[in-house]
């Protein structure tokens, strides 16, 4: 079973695709996260990509071909793959398919999760991050024991300086303008199940499971 699984920032992505690899032992494909621990290698690779991330510049195709080659090759037997908010645009989604195709693999179901711009906003202006481990709280529905330190470590809580209203915004347009026609294509295909991302994490997960079951992907 190959998921894709897309939503807006502050959507709850994370969570349902670490409830989802978890659950179904799945290979967790994340591109932000694989850049990152390249760009760590010391190979051609890596100084590649650290070239480009450096820049502020995207990684080309090939580049990102040449990524998925290896993770794909690195992981093993596992029971599919989360593709976690990769491909994430529409001409992307295309070269991918073919790159797919050319090793018997495809996507199986894409779970959009939505959630409402003005939600979107508050979560994300309430959001506070740990400086130290980097562990997220809301300081409305989910703050910390003592305001402004983490209960975990003890760092301070911060706001990142890419979670402004304004820089949201921006991210917001993005997506509605690059990744909404993506979730179309694949529309047309008949192969999106939207869900709800504005419910308690347990209720949105019950629901993937159900798509799931519904498409045929698990046993009920
Ligand atoms: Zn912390």
């Amino acid at each position: 079973m190959n998921i894709l699984l897309v939503g807006p920032i502050a959507s709850g992505k994370g969570t349902q695709a670490q409830k989802l690899i978890e659950k179904y032992n799945l290979a967790h494909l994340e591109m932000g996260g694989l850049l990152r621990s390249i760009t760590k290698e010391e190979s051609p690779l890596g100084y590649k990509v650290k070239d480009f991330l450096d820049n502020g510049k995207l990684v080309t195709d090939e580049i990102v071909v040449e990524i998925v080659e290896n993770y794909l090759q690195s992981i093993g037997k596992l029971d599919g793959i989360l593709f976690d908010g990769f491909p994430r645009i529409l001409s992307q989604a295309k070269f991918f398919e073919d790159f797919l195709r050319r090793k018997d693999l495809k996507i199986d179901i894409v779970l959009s999760l939505t959630l409402p711009k003005e939600e979107i906003l508050s979560r994300i202006l309430n959001r506070r991050t740990c400086e130290k481990c980097g562990k997220i709280y809301n300081v409305v529905t989910k703050p910390p024991k003592v305001e402004g330190v983490c209960d975990d470590c003890g760092g301070k809580l911060v706001t990142r300086s890419d979670e402004t209203p304004e820089k949201t915004a921006t991210r917001i347009a993005w997506f509605e303008k690059e990744v909404i026609p993506m979730i179309n294509y694949y529309k047309e295909k008949g192969m999106v199940e939207e869900v709800d991302g504005n419910r308690p994490v347990e209720v949105i997960f019950e629901d993937i499971v159900s798509r799931l079951q519904k498409r045929g992907l698990i046993n009920a």
